[in-house]
């Protein structure tokens, strides 16, 4: 079993006009009371095996970001032909608001959908959304974990599963390689 679980695009919700994206803020409360929890990004351009170029860029994002509140806990918005992004964290941890609009540009017809969650800002072409309530917690849902410190006091104790030498806690890693333990923080 892998701890890595995607949702097809058939669970998301489109956001295609200001309406839709004012009951999406509705449904999630504006992001109140809510962190930026995982970002994950994918460039469809790359340099190839024969390093080739291919210089399509186009970004495909997705967010997940947690509430302090009920139905919905959380949110999964997957954000397609990304144009700019910018993040305000560290500086905010906790969301108290935001604003999203959709702008068709008269110039060529292209519609922008355009989400400012408190400051962390991006804009595309497509927004999608779903209801992600089941990935609460500190646990990573869209890679490893990222860890910096070395020495981690967690060992192996056979069958996949690990165990924490500092709070005793064992748990199964789920196919993690990145571990660390979610009872007492430590990473
Ligand atoms: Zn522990």
């Amino acid at each position: 079993m892998s701890f890595l679980v995607s949702h097809p695009i058939s669970e998301f919700t489109e956001v295609t006009n200001q309406e839709e994206m004012d009951a999406f803020l509705e449904w999630i409360g504006f992001f109140h009371d809510g962190v930026l929890k995982e970002f994950h990004a994918v460039n469809h351009a790359s340099v190839k095996q024969s390093l080739m170029m291919s210089i399509l860029a186009s970004w495909n994002m997705r967010m997940l970001l947690q509430r302090q509140f009920r139905n919905p806990s959380a949110v999964e918005i997957i954000f397609c032909q990304v144009q700019s992004f910018s993040t305000s964290a560290p500086e905010s941890v906790d969301i108290y608001e935001g604003a999203g609009t959709v702008v068709i540009q008269k110039t060529d017809e292209q519609r922008v959908i355009s989400l400012d969650i408190d400051g962390n800002k991006i804009s595309c072409y497509q927004l999608f959304y779903r209801d992600a309530s089941e990935w609460m917690g500190s646990e990573s849902r869209f890679g490893e974990e990222i860890i910096a410190k070395p020495n981690l006091p967690i060992h192996q104790i056979g069958d996949g599963w690990v165990q924490c030498e500092r709070c005793g806690n064992s748990w199964q890693t789920e196919g993690r390689h990145q571990v660390k333990c979610y009872r007492c923080d430590y990473n």
